[in-house]
């Protein structure tokens, strides 16, 4: 039987493997984690609204009925193309020998990384959020701030405990500086004695004119009002050019802050390079109008790690993209099996939506927009709808509804600092 290997069980990689069942075809499924992780909603366990089980789900169990797929928990570490191999090896904690695993088709859905433009100082002191350990690190830092801030006794110190910048004015970037807005207004407020949380200061700084570049004109001016509403400084037009412990330098004025988050750029995993194929700035890999890899009709890229053109410009790097490009690719294997022409791939804009808070958000759907309360219910919607299993959104549902009754964050937990306990002469 012929094999097909999936490197990523993202969005991309498993609409793949779903698309592929009934054929006679036997599927392997690589991913370095075990779960498949909703990245659309990493922000809000970021920012203690969800835990990590509520927004990821594991790879096998969502492919338990696709008996013709099977799941690889391995890191996937370079790709032979003339061999028609990929070379993968053990994940941590696992002590399997790198191996060889030989393919019919693959194809590559990997995702991208947080880029910190080759600045890798600022990785360590301004985390990304692209993975769940990413997510935690932030909430973690977001609350211990507000715990020190209660005890310390200089002023001065408080503030910049209490000051978080967010690098980076795309939809994640707007949504992390949001919810830190609005847990400092609303959840915290009763729960701190010696200070009034609501002093907490977040600053949004993007390098562009706007935030929300890919949005119309009216809805960016919109999304900068309803965070302003919140608080939010937005500073557009000037890049950060230092980040350090102490916090950041814009246009040369430092801004003191315990917390930085870095919202502000991708880049393809180092896997695409081993291809020797051609690369995007970016390091996505350049494909072809069927989404193979030029001169490598058995060879895909689907999702984040794609650099496909449609009318002279590159899609966007969003999970309706990801699905898309995974059921095309899966028609044309059906099409190779059954020795039929594949079909061409057409990307259809079904539009964008980004949240600012509790009754923020805007929506641009071809021409119909929306801000506020209803883009916000339409955002909640959506959300629910596309999360994998009905345990998540069943879970999702009944914390959103809680926390919109209560004000209450149900994740708040900060349990990664836990040390067995030092007694002191
Ligand atoms: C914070 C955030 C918010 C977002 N919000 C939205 C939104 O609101 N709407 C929207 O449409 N899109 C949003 N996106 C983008 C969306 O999540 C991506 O477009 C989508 O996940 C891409 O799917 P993919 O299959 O290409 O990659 P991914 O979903 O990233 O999957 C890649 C998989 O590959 C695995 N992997 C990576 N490297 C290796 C390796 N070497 N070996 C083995 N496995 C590996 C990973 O573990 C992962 O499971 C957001 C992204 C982020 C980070």
């Amino acid at each position: 039987m012929r094999h097909v290997v999936v490197l990523g069980g993202g969005f991309g990689g498993l609409a793949v493997a779903r698309g592929l069942a009934g054929t006679d075809t036997r599927i392997t499924v690589v991913d370095r984690r075990n779960h498949h992780l909703f990245q659309p909603l990493l922000y809000q366990v970021a920012t203690a609204s969800l835990a990590p089980s509520d927004i990821a789900e594991p790879i096998r169990s969502i492919l338990a009925r696709s008996s013709h797929a099977a799941v690889r928990l391995a890191e996937a570490t370079r790709i032979d193309l003339p061999g028609k191999r990929v070379r993968i090896a053990a994940v941590e904690g696992s002590d399997d020998q790198p191996s060889w695993l030989e393919y019919d088709w693959l194809v590559i859905a990997l995702g991208v990384e947080q880029s910190w433009f080759g600045q890798t100082a600022w990785e360590e002191v301004a985390p990304g959020l692209k993975t769940l350990r990413d997510a935690l690190e932030i909430r973690r830092r977001i609350l211990m701030s507000f715990e020190e801030a209660e005890w310390t006794e200089d002023d001065a110190e408080r503030q910049r405990l209490l000051t978080f910048v967010v690098v980076g004015a795309g939809p994640t970037g707007v949504e992390l500086a949001g919810a830190i807005a609005e847990i400092a207004l609303t959840t915290f407020r009763r729960d701190f004695r010696n200070f009034d949380t609501r002093t907490a200061r977040v600053v949004l700084v993007e390098a562009g004119p706007a935030v929300l570049a890919s949005y119309p004109e009216d809805l960016r001016a919109k999304a900068r009002a309803q965070l302003e509403d919140l608080g939010v400084e937005v500073r557009l037009g000037k890049p950060v050019s230092e980040v350090d412990a102490n916090g950041v330098v814009v246009d040369g004025e430092r801004i003191h802050a315990a917390t930085v988050l870095w919202a502000a750029g991708v880049k393809a995993p180092a896997i695409a390079a081993t291809l020797g194929v051609e690369q995007d700035r970016a390091g996505r890999i350049v494909v072809g109008p069927d989404a193979s890899v030029p001169g490598h009709p058995e060879v895909f890229a689907v999702g984040d790690i794609a650099h496909f053109e449609q009318e002279g410009a590159p899609i966007p790097g969003v999970a309706p993209v990801a699905i898309g490009m995974g059921h095309h690719v899966a028609a044309c294997i059906r099409a190779d099996l059954g020795g039929g022409t594949r079909p061409t791939y057409a990307y259809k804009d079904k539009g964008q939506m980004a949240t600012i808070g509790r009754r923020r958000a805007v929506l641009q759907s071809g021409r119909f927009k929306a801000s506020g309360m209803f883009a916000w219910l339409a955002w909640v919607f959506v959300h629910l709808m596309v999360l994998v299993t009905y345990r998540n959104r069943l879970l999702v549902f009944i914390k959103w509804a809680w926390a919109w009754l209560t004000y209450e964050r149900a994740s708040r937990l900060i349990w990664q600092t836990e040390k067995p306990p030092t007694i002191e002469d």
